[in-house]
């Protein structure tokens, strides 16, 4: 057994199970050791560093496969992983911007995007414009020559599955020489890849799908050249917000099964969408898969592998209180909970949960009613997560 490929390129199913990952020199182990250790023993003063390791806070070997993986799945230069999705969040805006900066953010975001933006960067002196992505032109009114530093989309956005053109929002970034982040959490690097759109910086919340087993919380940013990688390491060096090397151990092997995972949720998710739009005490479901989706022609032009997601959204008749009794009445399957993405089929009430962070006002413009129910697809069989939706909309 030799340590060398066949020539050539390799699909991306064989990259998630290898990519960055060599077996371990010592021993041969086929899976990447947990280096759990905080600080590695030099030879000499002036041989510091000749291993490329010094302490853990600022390079850890196990966190360090995980990086080269995410950087070849997302055709970047480098990554940097983080203790958590925000952590990523939080070390982009303020590795790029300075007091007196301007920013344009998406008006439909995580939460907690909307939260940091407004509770604390505008605190410093940054100045946030929410904008409507749906619309790139809404994007290029917004900026502010000279000011504007950075442009912070997410697409499918959380929770309403609000699509950004990530091609066209990034030329009109490169046009004006300001970054564009991505944050592609509800995509993953099946759906889309940011890079190859002209994206500076892909950003994800791998406590989802890279995960995909509620086991752990991360982020990461994979980026598009050397420069950015290296200055967000220098960043998260001095603030300490890093994955930790039993988490990178855990996402190293749980994202080798991401697309088995990812096609199976997406075909519960197109199950129950179809389900849901047929059913007479439903109002509104939206799923990137589905005919009446509003931005369809984008979901087919951007998505990659056919691949819409795994995550859906609807109200039903009756409104508020309607919506709020389907959430707490839904048997399992179903889980009522916060995050999303994993095995297991969840259904979140945002108005209280992931998004009760947010100004109402700033809700309510996106769309996000206290009755609206976001749906995460798992892996069960179909069958079983519409059986349980069924009783619960009979009860209403
Ligand atoms: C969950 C989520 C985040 C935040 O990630 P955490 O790991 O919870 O900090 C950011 N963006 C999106 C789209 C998310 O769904």
């Amino acid at each position: 057994m030799s340590g060398t490929w066949i020539d050539g390129e390799v699909g991306f199913e064989t990259q998630l199970v290898h990519a960055g990952v060599v077996p371990d020199g010592e021993t041969g182990a086929i899976l990447t050791p947990l280096y759990q250790a905080t600080t590695f023993v030099q030879e000499s003063i002036d041989k510091y560093m000749a291993k490329g390791y010094s302490y853990s806070r600022t390079t850890n070997p196990t966190v360090r496969v995980l990086e080269a993986k995410i950087a070849a799945l997302e055709n970047a230069e480098g990554a940097c992983c983080f203790s958590t999705g925000m952590a990523a969040t939080v070390t982009v805006m303020s590795a790029f911007l300075n007091q007196g900066d301007h920013c344009v953010l998406t008006d439909c975001s995580y939460g907690g995007t909307n939260r940091v933006a407004r509770k604390q960067f505008m605190n410093y002196g940054i100045e946030f414009s929410f904008v409507d992505f749906r619309d790139p032109d809404n994007v290029a009114k917004a900026i502010i020559p000279g000011k504007t530093k950075l442009i912070f989309s997410e697409t499918p956005a959380n929770p309403t599955l609000t699509l950004t053109d990530v091609a066209a929002v990034s030329a009109i970034a490169q046009k004006h020489g300001i970054l564009h982040v991505c944050d592609a959490t509800f995509a993953t690097p099946l759906m889309l890849k940011p890079i190859d759109l002209g994206c500076d910086m892909s950003l994800h919340s791998t406590t989802k799908y890279f995960d995909g087993h509620n086991m752990t919380v991360g982020g990461v940013v994979a980026s598009k050249t050397k420069e950015l990688d290296e200055r967000l390491h220098f960043v998260q060096n001095m603030h300490g917000n890093i994955m930790t090397p039993y988490t990178a151990f855990v996402t190293l092997q749980n994202s080798k099964t991401m697309q088995i995972r990812c096609l199976k949720q997406a075909e519960n998710a197109t199950a129950v969408a179809e389900f849901l739009q047929g059913h007479p005490k439903v109002d509104t479901v939206q799923y990137p898969g589905l005919a009446s989706f509003p931005q369809k022609a984008l979901a087919d032009k951007q998505h990659l592998n056919g691949f819409h997601g795994g995550m859906l959204w609807c109200e039903v008749k009756g409104g508020i209180a309607a919506g709020r009794k389907l959430m707490d009445s839904v048997q399992r399957p179903w889980s009522l909970c916060e995050n999303l993405g994993a095995v297991e089929s969840i259904i979140t009430c945002p108005s209280v949960m992931t998004h009760a962070n947010m100004l109402k006002e700033d809700r309510l413009k996106v769309g996000i009613t206290d009755g609206f129910i976001r749906i995460s697809c798992g892996i069960e069989d179909s069958k079983d997560l519409i059986k349980a939706l069924q009783l619960a909309l009979d009860q209403l």
